[in-house]
């Protein structure tokens, strides 16, 4: 009992102590942000954020007993978190969502912080891709039984718009009015400022519920490619995807597999995503500043890209690309 009291007090101490230099360090950053008055220490412009790099399914992906997962459910990797993308614009103090994850909950909150404004969560826009499930289902927190939200605009392309406001529980969303979609055609620019515009680019899927788009944003100074979920390269056409490289300074593409071994060494032409071996090949002729513009994401829970100094994540570096990690962030 007594040993246990003082190792309170020593915790306790600890606590206060720790507690005491923490408010010293604010202090300071406060003092320097006051005597420089310069906008140095502000953050300004637009940015990227990388808010989940994990395919729909997330990680631990249901009912896996294998390596890739049976420890992550009693001790869950904070990381992985599904594909989404946030943007800020901290000029206009806004921010934007793409994609609507299970994981949007942690999502919005972690964009919030990073716009670094005293406003609530909710985004000023959601842009969704598709109608998989890793791609929408977060938008359900916005009803009636979570926040209640009052007309979040959603940005969907025809059939995703229509899938939306015709299928329970999702209409639900619609007619009481927690989301208002706004209806996006392909190649057609949504301008949302006078620095910030997104447009939707068609890309081959799987399309049951809804066309499936990728996003060129475009910033003040930069710009990124958004494809989370393509079929193959050649599908689409290598020539569309080297120019769009060309054009953007990032590009942010699907990597759901990365080798044949994850699929217990079926054939990798049979399955419709790019594995990251084949975009090796499709993007081999590329430049040095071109690869370089490549961040693999949308990791199927089995991709060797989401352990932290695998062999996979040497072999894209040393190729000369990037893979994804939550909470990159990136000047546009
Ligand atoms: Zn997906
Ligand atoms: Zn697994
Ligand atoms: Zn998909």
């Amino acid at each position: 009992m007594k040993i246990n009291h003082i190792l309170s007090f020593a915790f306790l101490f600890t606590l206060l102590f720790s507690c005491q230099s923490d408010q010293d360090s604010a202090a300071i950053e406060a003092d320097s942000l006051v005597s420089n008055a310069s906008d140095t220490l502000v953050q300004n412009g637009v940015e990227l954020i990388v808010l989940g790099t994990v395919q729909d399914a997330g990680s631990p992906q249901i009912n896996c007993k294998k390596e890739c997962c049976i420890a992550l459910f009693d001790q869950p990797d904070e990381s992985r978190k599904v594909v989404s993308l946030g943007l800020v614009d901290h000029d206009h103090q806004t921010r934007y969502l793409l994609e609507a994850t299970p994981d949007m909950v942690q999502q919005l909150n972690d964009l919030q912080n990073a716009a670094a404004v005293a406003k609530s969560d909710v985004p000023d826009g959601v842009f969704l891709t598709h109608g998989h499930i890793g791609h929408y289902t977060g938008l359900m927190y916005f009803g009636k039984e979570a926040m209640n939200a009052e007309q979040v605009p959603v940005f969907a392309m025809p059939r995703m718009a229509d899938f939306l406001t015709t299928s329970g529980p999702w209409s639900q969303l619609v007619t009481r009015e927690n989301i208002a979609i706004n209806r996006i055609k392909q190649d057609s620019v949504i301008q949302l400022n006078q620095q910030l515009n997104i447009t939707p680019i068609l890309v081959p899927h799987r399309d049951e519920y809804s066309e499936t788009v990728g996003f060129y944003i475009v910033g003040p100074n930069k710009s990124a490619l958004f494809i989370p979920d393509i079929d193959k390269w050649t599908k689409w056409g290598e020539e569309k995807i080297y120019e769009w490289i060309k054009r953007v300074d990032y590009a942010f593409l699907d990597a759901t597999f990365y080798d044949a071994e994850e699929i217990n060494n079926r054939d990798i032409t049979e399955i419709p995503h790019p594995f990251v071996v084949e975009s090796f090949k499709t993007f081999e002729k590329l430049s040095k500043e071109e690869k370089a513009k490549i961040y693999f994401i949308h990791f199927n829970h089995t991709n060797p890209l989401l352990l932290k100094g695998s062999n996979a994540q040497m072999e894209v570096e040393s190729k000369g690309f990037h893979f994804a990690e939550k909470g990159q962030r990136f000047s546009l």
